[in-house]
């Protein structure tokens, strides 16, 4: 497991890769977005995490090119934000993040949100079985999405979120569940629910008219509807 770090404080990112080399993850890093993007590009890293704050190229921007482009578009992303302003930006609407994570925080804690996604989008011991909803196709062996046979990109959480809707159809997840799908074993407590509504909001603009059956239920959660 390859872990791409683009952080400019020289400190924080030898902490993180001297850490994660002993976790066993291979690192590799820049501390400038510019650069960062060349190298990701030309070698796409199995999760990514990102510094907002960088020389060059802030880190918003860069994971919007990354999701943007169709090599880095599904790597798993981990935001690193110093600030209120900077989560807001981060958990809006567009930046695509997976995750983010505030500093200061403790290296503990970051690897283990890294072995959550990286669980989670790797490790499927589920069977190859595939969920349907009419045009929309759901394959979780192969983590692919299709509507109308088109392959759909979505982001590693975005997937998790759809397979467990369309397990569940017709039936209401509350956000906290949904976040306990994605955190599995992980105290999820002091994750913030709104982030659903984030991934959810993406995952609608993805799925295009195959999302009309992704209702929302006020104050709640959220629900796959559809008439058997
Ligand atoms: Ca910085």
């Amino acid at each position: 497991m390859r872990i791409f770090i683009v952080e400019d404080e020289p400190d924080i990112l030898r902490a993180i890769e001297y850490n994660l080399r002993k976790e066993g993850f291979e690192t590799e890093s820049a501390n400038d977005g510019n650069i960062a993007m060349e190298k990701i590009i030309a070698r796409p890293p199995d999760l990514a995490i990102l510094d907002v704050m960088l020389p060059g190229l802030d880190g918003i921007t860069l994971c919007k090119a990354l999701r943007a482009s169709k090599k880095t578009s599904t790597i798993p992303i981990i935001m690193l934000t110093a600030r209120t302003l900077e989560i807001d930006k981060v958990t809006g609407l567009e930046s695509g993040a997976d995750d983010y994570i505030t500093k200061p925080f403790s290296i503990m804690e970051l690897i283990a949100r890294i072995r959550a996604i990286l669980r989670r989008t790797r490790v499927n011991s589920d069977s190859d079985e595939k969920l349907k909803s009419e045009d929309l196709e759901l394959d979780i062996e192969k983590v692919t999405v299709k509507v109308k046979n088109k392959n759909i990109k979505l982001t590693a959480i975005e997937f998790i979120i759809l397979k467990e809707l369309l397990k569940n159809k017709n039936k209401v997840l509350s956000r906290e569940s949904i976040l306990e799908k994605i955190w599995k074993t992980e105290d999820s407590s002091n994750i913030e629910t709104r982030t659903v509504d984030v991934h959810i909001m993406n995952l609608r603009k993805k799925l295009g008219k195959a999302a009309e059956h992704l209702e929302t239920v006020k104050n709640f959660g959220y629900s796959w509807r559809e008439n058997v």
